[in-house]
């Protein structure tokens, strides 16, 4: 299956690696992002990817932004959501706002991106969905209530989503990556980044191509009977069931 796809906070990071791996699989891709337009337009000339900037938290813009790409490239048979931001601060310190950022972002995003384009896919009887979740939604972490609390709510929106599109050949799948060595993890104290990486059974943090095979894979006709499944890739920091 190849066709248009669309990935989410598509110009840095592991959604610039799914970007360019979906690119080699023959898919168009257009790439979305949010604020960095240096990044993005450096990435698209040296990649030749349309890149799209809005904000996936805004839904009237996800409305628009995807109505933009179908016309401009033609119906979309995949959508990656990628696109997330962290604003780690332990519970009892987190402001209204730090909540609401985190959760509008990584979450209110499944609903906005999702919804305009679920429509088509179904009526096509074909379509894929991929949704990046994290490890600290599968066990929770210190400091990230808000981000652990979106991205567990991204494993529940695939799962039921995934029930309701199954019998239109659509699949829905969650990918939990570990840390990867992307600006995210850059933002993370050295000291502790040191001490995460000690607890991970391979030894090192997780490289951005490593998600995108994962992602390449749920995309292709390889992983048809796959579906509401959440692929864990985190070098063996945690083992969900
Ligand atoms: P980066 O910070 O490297 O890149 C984030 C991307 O998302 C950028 O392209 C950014 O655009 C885009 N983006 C952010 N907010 C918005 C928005 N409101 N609207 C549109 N685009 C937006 O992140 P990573 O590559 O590290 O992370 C990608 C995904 O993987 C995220 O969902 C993250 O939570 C998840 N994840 C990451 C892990 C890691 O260790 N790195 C671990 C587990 C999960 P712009 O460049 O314009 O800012």
């Amino acid at each position: 299956m190849t066709g248009i796809a669309i990935v989410t906070g598509g110009t840095r990071g592991i959604g610039a690696a799914v970007t360019k791996a979906l690119k080699k699989e023959g898919y168009q891709v257009a790439a979305i992002y949010h604020g960095n337009d240096v990044a993005a337009e450096r990435f698209a000339r040296e990649n030749a990817v349309p890149i799209f900037k809005w904000d996936v938290s805004d839904e009237a813009a996800c409305l628009e932004g995807t109505a933009r790409v179908e016309q401009e490239l033609g119906p979309v048979s995949v959508l990656v959501n990628n696109a997330g931001i962290t604003r780690d601060v332990m519970f009892h310190k987190m402001k209204w706002e730090d909540w609401r950022a985190v959760l509008s972002t990584n979450l209110d995003s499944m609903f906005a991106m999702t919804r305009p384009v679920i429509e088509g896919m179904r009526e096509r009887r074909s379509g894929r969905v991929i949704n990046i979740s994290s490890i600290n939604g599968q066990k929770g972490q210190v400091g990230q209530v808000n981000y652990s609390s979106a991205k567990a709510g991204v494993i529940g929106f695939t799962k039921a989503l995934a029930q309701e599109n199954a019998a239109r050949g659509i699949t829905v799948n969650a990918v939990c990556p570990g840390y990867i060595d992307t600006d995210m993890v850059a933002m993370v104290p050295d000291e502790v980044k040191a001490k995460i990486v000690s607890t991970i059974p391979v030894g090192r943090l997780g490289a951005p191509d490593e998600i995108a095979s994962a992602v390449t894979w749920l995309v292709s006709p390889m992983a048809s009977f796959c579906t509401g499944s959440v692929l864990t890739v985190n070098g063996g920091q945690y083992i969900a069931n």
